[in-house]
């Protein structure tokens, strides 16, 4: 494991990488992104409104033409990447927090999961996660963090999965330092 300065954090797990780092998701240059999305799949603040303000108008006019009914919370869609370096985009939707009795936990494995098959079904080897409900949607860091991190050590340690870079792009130290804590009890 390395730390730097620059709060990245790279991990050798099962077959491939997880990898932490503080920074901003529309600048990775990695060939699937993942998007924090709504249900409507209209558009919003947070990351979701940076990734469209990045990749363009072209992202919401194929979300439109292809998901017109939206996306269950707990799966995920997937367009084109737009004017982003990624290729792939990925909008998962992830749940509300409502105060944890409501199977938050599950919806977000979900997310996180068909996103993982998505980006494997379209022969992505990498791809990279902004911490996705622990925004405007509210989960709490510590467990949203845990969720994520464990979804991706199952991935990476299964055989059969063949992605073996797992990225998540944190907007600031203090998600950085959650997801650090939740790696640090998984391994
Ligand atoms: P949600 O509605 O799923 O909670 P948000 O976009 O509000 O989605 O927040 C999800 C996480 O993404 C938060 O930790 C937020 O700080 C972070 N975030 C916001 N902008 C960016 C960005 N450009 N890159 C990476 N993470 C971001």
């Amino acid at each position: 494991m390395t730390l730097d300065r620059a709060k990245r954090l790279d991990r050798v797990c099962g077959r491939g990488h997880l990898h932490l780092e503080e920074g901003d998701i529309t600048a990775t240059d990695v060939d699937c992104v993942v998007n924090a999305a709504n249900a409507a799949l209209a558009g919003g603040g947070g990351v979701d409104g940076a990734i469209h303000r990045a990749g363009g108008p072209s992202i919401a006019r194929e979300l439109k033409a292809r998901y017109p009914h939206g996306c269950p919370t707990g799966k995920a869609v997937v367009t084109q990447g737009g004017l982003l370096s990624a290729r792939v985009l990925i909008h998962a939707v992830g749940p509300r927090w409502q105060g944890g009795e409501a199977g938050e936990e599950d919806l977000l494995r979900g997310a996180y999961r068909t996103s993982l098959l998505l980006a494997e079904e379209r022969g992505c080897q990498g791809i990279a996660f902004p911490a996705i409900s622990c925004g405007v949607y509210g989960y709490p860091i510590e467990e949203g963090a845990r969720v994520a991190v464990q979804v991706a050590i199952d991935w990476l340690r299964n055989p059969e999965r063949q992605i073996s870079s797992i990225r998540f792009v944190l907007f600031d130290g203090t998600t950085f330092a959650a997801f650090e804590r939740a790696l640090e009890n998984e391994v």
